[in-house]
């Protein structure tokens, strides 16, 4: 298709869309063409036109962040050159904020900003172009009019050589794959783009088209993964009573190491490595990530924190519910998992124990609330250091478990006729259907209280608001299990740190709160040579026959001085708990346990 045909498609489009729209702004036709004639080099070159424009002055800006990923990573800076014109002048630019550039537009109708950008940070929530392939994070490829947010536009894409695939949830115009159409810049920027030679195969669940697009090779099983993705999205699907999509992608980018996924709207972005498909727990931690981002196409994506929506694109956005969103989402993709039968019991009980363990083992949760790490996120969660584990928590994990806890409430006080999942439908339908917005810290709340038939005031000053520790057999003993913990008896001392991996020295990376390094001021960076004046060149096994109360000099080499630390050697505190079955398990706390983890 050339430019002339494109345009006479799009003029068709928005004739049949204008009857909708009032707004003379968004009557504006706006179009991006995409190139790659340095993909070696990691470029785009984006040339933006906007045409039946009718104001005296336009701004164009780019997101400073990507939903989904609460960090404010300025995009613009990736930038390199940038330039306006109309009627085949040069316009002047202006640039008037880290994100926003201002132009004069009196009289023009039709403008053409081009501008060229460098992609090369591989992740799920960044572009990445090199010459096998382009992935387009939506948020940091496209400027957008400022006052358009609600515009339509029309992306044509021109693949560099050897490019045959594009893999996004963005329609196609007229059918061709290389134009898709956005009704509007949410949706744009909740819709990555995948270009390149992916491997594409597809599957039909719940009524929805699935398509998969598998980037940069792997061990993967495509047969398999049609049997089994489906499961998880008709599980999940009947949680909460309708699949809204028509179709939806999962783009998978796969290298030699990977993980992670970005939720979307009508897609997911997933990292996985290459070899995770070859063994069974690889292939369920697959399973899992694919449960989790899928989940969120109702979790985040549609059932929402307020503040999640509309989107503030130049600014942060802050909420206290990262814990539901992220936090549920983590606790279902276990669960639906298991649902699956996927996971036996036992997998999913193995799972959990190292949940607790991961939480329990963070010094961090005696110091941050569940409710201020989701605050925090722009500038804690995101922004890790080497004090984080001693300072913060995350959502994922505590949140993964208060919503155990809640499920397993609930379970219990109506003997196994509700769950949580009658709370994820119910807020489904009552704030995205009905109310068709997002929830407020309160109302999530009420909405528990309304199905486990009880106050919650406690259970949150406990765990949601406060420092309170994790009451793990109270709730586990609902479904007749109890927590032991393998080292409960270990007497053995710790130093206290942990140290930079893959190098020949003993650099310390992190000071483990309160521990002996701690108390006696071994700091990060230090790099330790001796203890007892014995040379080192590892730290494994030193305290071998030590016990807490003995005192050892150890030697570091800090900013180019030699100082020797007397350290008197205290407790190793680790956990190690796993999940046991309670004696004499009774009919209760069976129907609790059977509802719990779909036991038939
Ligand atoms: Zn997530």
């Amino acid at each position: 298709m050339n430019k002339i045909q494109l345009t006479i498609i799009l003029s068709l489009i928005f004739f049949f869309m204008g009857t909708s729209i009032s707004n003379a702004a968004v009557n504006a036709h706006i179009t991006y063409t995409v190139t790659f004639p340095e993909a070696q080099a990691h470029y785009a070159d984006i040339e933006l036109n906007i045409s039946e424009l009718d104001q005296p002055t336009l701004d164009l800006k780019m997101p400073v962040w990507t939903p989904g990923s609460y960090l404010v990573r300025e995009f613009t800076r990736n930038i390199e050159t940038i330039s306006a014109a109309a009627n085949g002048k040069e316009l002047y630019l202006q640039k008037v904020r880290k994100n926003i550039w201002h132009l004069n537009t009196a009289g023009l109708s039709t403008i053409i900003i081009k501008y060229r950008v460098y992609a090369f940070e591989i992740s799920v929530r960044t572009s990445f172009i090199d010459d096998s392939h382009a992935f387009l994070s939506s948020p940091d490829m496209f400027i957008y009019p400022a006052n358009m947010l609600h515009s339509p536009s029309t992306i044509h894409i021109i693949p560099y050589k050897g490019w045959t695939t594009v893999s996004s949830s963005l329609e196609k115009v007229n059918g061709d794959t290389f134009t898709r159409y956005s009704p509007d810049y949410d949706i744009l920027f909740d819709s990555p783009i995948e270009i390149g030679t992916q491997d594409v195969f597809g599957f039909t669940a719940s009524g929805v088209n699935y398509e998969v697009a598998m980037v940069g090779g792997g061990k993967y099983d495509k047969e398999r993964l049609k049997k089994d993705l489906p499961k998880i999205v008709e599980e999940e699907t009947a949680i909460f009573g309708e699949n809204p999509n028509k179709h939806y992608t999962f783009i998978v980018h796969n290298a030699l190491k990977g993980g992670g996924g970005l939720e979307h709207l009508s897609s997911t972005t997933l990292g996985a490595s290459r070899d995770a498909y070859a063994t069974e727990a690889g292939y369920q931690n697959f399973l899992a990530l694919a449960a989790h981002e899928h989940f969120h196409l109702w979790n985040v994506k549609r059932l929402r924190p307020i503040a999640l929506g509309p989107f503030d694109y130049d600014n942060e956005n802050y909420t206290t519910n990262l814990w539901i969103a992220e936090g549920f989402t983590a606790y279902y993709q276990d669960i639906i998992v298991r649902r699956t039968q996927l996971y036996s019991p036992e997998n999913y009980l193995g799972s959990l124990a190292e949940n607790i363990n991961q939480q329990e083992n963070l010094p961090g949760t005696r110091v941050q609330a569940l409710s201020e790490s989701s605050f925090d996120a722009w500038i804690k969660a995101y922004r890790p250091n080497e004090n984080s584990a001693n300072s913060t928590i995350s959502y994922y994990t505590k949140g993964a478990l208060v919503g155990m806890f809640m499920d397993l409430e609930i379970i219990n006080d109506t003997k196994g006729k509700n769950s949580l999942d009658d709370v994820m439908k119910y807020m489904y339908n009552e704030y995205y259907k009905v109310k068709k917005r997002g929830y407020t810290d309160a109302e999530f709340k009420q909405a528990v209280e309304k199905f486990a038939g009880k106050n919650l005031d406690d259970f949150y000053a406990k765990y949601i608001n406060g420092l309170t520790p994790m009451d793990y057999d109270g709730y586990l003993s609902y479904a007749g299990y109890k927590l032991t913990n393998a080292l409960a008896a270990n007497n053995d001392p710790a130093l206290g740190i942990t140290t930079v991996a893959g190098i020949s020295k003993i650099i310390v990376s992190s000071v483990v709160r309160g521990g002996s390094a701690w108390v006696s001021g071994i700091n990060v960076n230090d790099e330790v040579t001796a203890i007892d004046g014995a040379a080192l060149t590892t730290t494994t096994g030193v305290l071998a026959g030590k016990k807490p109360g003995d005192k050892i000099l150890v030697t570091v080499i800090r900013d180019g001085l030699t100082l020797n630390i007397p350290v008197t050697l205290l407790k190793n505190n680790r956990v190690k708990y796993k999940i046991e079955e309670l004696p004499n398990v009774t009919s209760e706390q069976l129907v609790v346990r059977k509802k719990w983890l779909s036991i038939k």
